[in-house]
């Protein structure tokens, strides 16, 4: 027996009808079939819609050849020719028909001011994403696509369905060719918008509420257009609200002034950050100069271990002494997130053979690095603490 489907009068919210099956599918999925249905299988680019088969929650709607699957969590106790009552998540329906109107009104809209076609459409969960057959679409361009799909829905024009064969399709300016042969089903919204379609819609443009564009990005030479209709435009509203309250506070702006307020933050952390690194300098200057003051009389070898000091700026300190004091040779060693790193220099007077001392050191801590005879650097595991690397250095070198 063929099912009769009454998902598409689109405000059929419950109904009574017949389980006509239970059964399993071979991934071990239970599914029920029914003698007339008003849930919505996944298709047309509009997903599911979820409900109550008796009480008995139904996950996932599918269609497969010809029959309607209403998947539910387990074998249920419901049985062949019992009477049930059916009901769908309206909330969650209604949002899918605003969406997807939306889509068939920004679609046609795109088409009617600049002559662009879409080439998909995703019904998000949070987004509404179509393809436009386009590489650019410029602000100015969405604003005015944007605008005239507003004004279709604030007319409230009504939204149309009607069932016709292939002949009678002629008669209709359709946006795209029909891709199925019987059943064929047109989605009117008059003089707008003629288009063969099975999925469910509002029975006015109204009903829509507003369609709001929030994004594009290029997707494989297309451009794809976000957007949202109906509640989510509430939902959008609320929430980019809270982020701009919150902003307010931080920076004690106004909304228009916030992007002045965020563009000033940004400079002046950038000038900090170079007033840091000037100071930085500074202060290794003071650090070379009480480095060196240590050394005692005759002792020309400079050893230091640090903690979390990153190897580039040892590189620095190492380069700003063996210039300041050529008969040095300078061994650092960093210990730095289980990692054993180090910085070899020797003075132009200083003829230790920083190169040669690195690859003794490689092995010691399983580690790699390179560099010249007068300066070197390399990095290992923390295998031992630094001061023991220091003395094992210290053999290396006797
Ligand atoms: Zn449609």
């Amino acid at each position: 027996m063929k099912q009769k489907y009454y998902y598409q009068d689109a405000y059929q919210k419950n109904a009574n009808t017949t389980i006509i099956s239970q059964a399993q599918e071979e991934s071990g999925r239970w599914y029920i079939t029914l003698q007339e249905t008003i849930f919505y299988p996944t298709g047309g680019g509009q997903p599911h819609d979820t409900g109550l088969i008796n009480g008995v929650q139904v996950t996932d709607v599918e269609e497969v050849d010809g029959e309607i699957r209403h998947y539910i969590g387990e074998r249920s106790t419901l049985e062949t020719g019992e009477s049930v009552g059916i009901e769908i998540d309206w909330t969650r329906r209604f949002d899918f028909m605003q969406q997807h109107a939306g889509q068939h009104i920004l679609t046609a809209s795109f088409v009617e001011l600049l002559g662009i076609q879409t080439v998909s459409f995703h019904l998000g969960k949070e987004h509404v994403t179509i393809d436009v057959d386009a590489s650019k679409i410029s602000n100015e361009q969405l604003g005015k696509v944007e605008k005239l799909a507003n004004q279709i829905i604030l007319e409230n024009r009504l939204i149309e369905t009607k069932w016709v064969t292939k002949d009678e399709l002629a008669q209709y300016p359709l946006r795209k060719q029909v891709s199925v042969d019987e059943d064929i089903r047109l989605v009117i919204i008059p003089d707008f918008d003629y288009n063969g379609c099975g999925g469910t819609h509002p029975s006015s443009t109204g009903q829509i509420g507003a369609l709001k564009i929030l994004d594009t990005e290029k997707q494989k030479g297309k451009v794809r257009v976000h957007f949202v209709c109906g509640g989510r435009v509430i939902t959008q509203l609320h929430r980019k609200h809270t982020v701009l309250q919150e902003m307010k506070s931080q920076l004690s702006a106004s909304e228009e002034g916030l992007a002045e307020a965020a563009r000033t933050v940004v400079d002046n952390g950038k000038k900090m950050e170079k007033t840091i690194e000037e100071l930085r300098e500074q202060l290794m200057g003071y650090e070379v100069k009480e480095i060196l003051g240590e050394l005692t009389q005759g002792n020309v070898s400079i050893e230091r271990v640090f903690q979390q000091r990153s190897i580039q700026e040892l590189q620095k300190l190492a380069r700003l002494l063996v210039a300041e004091s050529p008969k040095c040779k300078v061994i650092f060693i960093a210990e730095n997130e289980g990692l054993l790193q180090f910085v070899l220099a020797s003075g132009a007077e200083n003829d230790t053979n920083m190169k040669q001392l690195a690859s003794q050191i490689f092995p010691l801590i399983n580690g790699k690095g390179g560099g010249s005879a007068s300066f070197a650097q390399g990095g290992g595991t923390k295998n031992q603490s630094g001061q023991e690397l220091v003395e094992k250095i210290h053999q290396l070198m006797v």
